[in-house]
């Protein structure tokens, strides 16, 4: 496909900006969501412009931790994993109370057994680079101001400025956008946030800490506690090594309305003061500041599609209400996105294209939906009350199977058809949830 003439809009409602570049698809934003949409677009012969206001290598504030599923999508668009610089590791360590207790990662038909992590300022870069390698035409430091749409309010393409704040304009039949919890395209296209869905934040900070750094499980923390308080924080707190003489630290919270705000520097400082001195996780041996961000989960943004633009990532809400994890669902997402625009490309202009387009929520609701739809039920109800602690009690902490089926639940870690017990249980118990319905807005 690539090399042909895109599409032009005759009637774009804003003037003014400098000379066209058009292309099939304009993808806003190189975070793993949209660089993994325009690495399948250029896969599949998609003309594609992956617009990214950044300058790779950037930093982005994230706790670098892939669990299988993450790592099944890295696979899917060949990026070596063998190389240095990606640590794997063997599954999860969980810490409540007096428990502290390993659980690899599962032996499944569908997904590896092992995570990764990597820290977000080479991943992002080599994710882009990958993508720009499949042949998607990478311009960075461009800054996305605002759709362009026609007379009907469809897009048509993009407003942007460059670094030298010059006005542009690229125009194509279909966006992506995949601009982060701003999610300002969406915002501008007039898709709003759920009101009743809470949103989480989380802090993160890099510490060296050699002893910590080649560790093989990914550290998870439940029993934090409100600073000054012995209440526990709905959420938990993290120690990721990065197997380069560092750990990423951090936690993250969604606590309910009648908690308020949570000072989450407060707890991170207490929460460390308790970790053995051996460890380093103080002061002295900090890496940059605490940054923090907002978590958008579980379907806060509808409808995905509307009048040529997809949602994918955080800007459409895609971070697990279960555990607050977003890069795999945003490299998954990207692949579906990419998937919908490539066969509506091969449709003409009009009411069949447009039928492949809305066909992208529905894809992403049968994956997701009712999975998302108990974990917000789960967070509403428990997580953003009283945290994972109740959950992880000591009849969990203490039985095998209760843990491993509690941590395939979080972590979405399932074979389908099931193969064993545990897909059984968890298969079945998700299939008993109503299917939320795929929503799209006409025009
Ligand atoms: C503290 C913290 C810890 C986390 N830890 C984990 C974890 O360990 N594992 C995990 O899986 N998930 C984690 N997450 C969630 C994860 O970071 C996100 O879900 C993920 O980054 C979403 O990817 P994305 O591509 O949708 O958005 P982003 O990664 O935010 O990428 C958006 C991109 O768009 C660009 N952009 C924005 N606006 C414009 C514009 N106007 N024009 C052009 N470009 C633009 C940005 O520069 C950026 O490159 C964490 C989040 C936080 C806040």
């Amino acid at each position: 496909m690539r090399g042909t003439t895109p599409e032009r809009s005759t009637s774009d409602t804003r003037s003014g900006h400098g000379p066209d570049e058009e292309a099939q698809v304009i993808v806003v934003g190189a975070g793993p969501a949209g660089s993994a949409a325009a690495f399948h677009l250029a896969r599949a012969g998609v003309d594609v412009l992956l617009l990214e206001k950044s300058q790779f290598p950037r930093e982005k504030v994230c706790g670098d931790g892939l669990t299988p599923r993450a790592v099944h999508q890295l696979i899917r668009m060949g990026v070596d994993i063998n190389a240095p610089g990606w640590t794997r590791s063997r599954g999860m360590r969980w810490i409540a109370g007096k428990h502290r207790v390993h659980i690899d990662w599962p032996a499944l038909g569908q997904h590896p057994d092992f995570g990764l992590s990597r820290s977000r300022h080479d991943f992002d870069d080599i994710l882009a680079r990958h993508a720009a390698a499949a042949g998607a035409r990478l311009r960075t430091g461009v800054k996305v101001t605002g759709p362009l749409t026609d007379r009907t309010g469809r897009i048509t393409g993009v407003a942007a400025t460059a670094e030298a704040k010059e006005p542009l304009t690229f125009r194509a039949p279909i966006v992506i956008a995949a601009d982060g919890a701003s999610a300002r395209l969406a915002l501008a296209m007039g898709l709003q946030r759920d009101p009743v869905r809470q949103i989480a934040t989380a802090a993160r900070r890099y510490y060296h800490s050699p002893e910590r750094s080649a560790e093989e499980y990914l550290e998870l923390w439940a029993d934090l506690t409100f600073p000054g308080s012995d209440r526990f924080l709905p959420g938990y707190g993290w120690i990721f090594p990065m197997g380069d003489g560092r750990v990423n630290v951090g936690l993250g919270a969604l606590p309910h309305r009648r908690h308020g705000t949570a000072d989450l520097r407060a707890a991170l400082d207490e929460w460390l003061a308790r970790t053995p001195q051996s460890w380093g996780l103080r002061e002295e041996n900090a890496q940059g500041p605490v940054r923090s961000a907002a978590l958008p989960m579980g379907f806060n943004r509808h409808p995905l599609y509307t009048r040529g633009l997809l949602l994918v990532g955080d800007s459409g809400g895609m971070i697990s209400p279960w555990n607050g994890e977003g890069i795999g669902q945003a490299m998954e997402a990207g692949e579906v996105a990419a998937e919908s625009a490539t066969l509506a490309l091969a449709m003409p202009r009009g009411p069949r294209r447009e039928r492949v387009l809305r066909g992208y929520p529905v894809e992403m609701n049968r994956r997701w939906g009712r999975y998302y739809r108990l974990g917000n039920t789960a967070a509403d109800l428990v997580f953003s009350r009283s945290g994972f602690q109740p959950v992880l009690n000591r009849y969990v902490m203490g039985s095998p199977f209760l843990l491993n089926t509690m941590a395939r639940l979080l972590t979405n870690l399932t074979d389908k058809p099931s193969r064993d017990l545990i897909d059984h249980l968890l298969n079945g118990a998700v299939r008993l949830v109503p299917e939320p319905k795929a929503r799209h807005r006409r025009r």
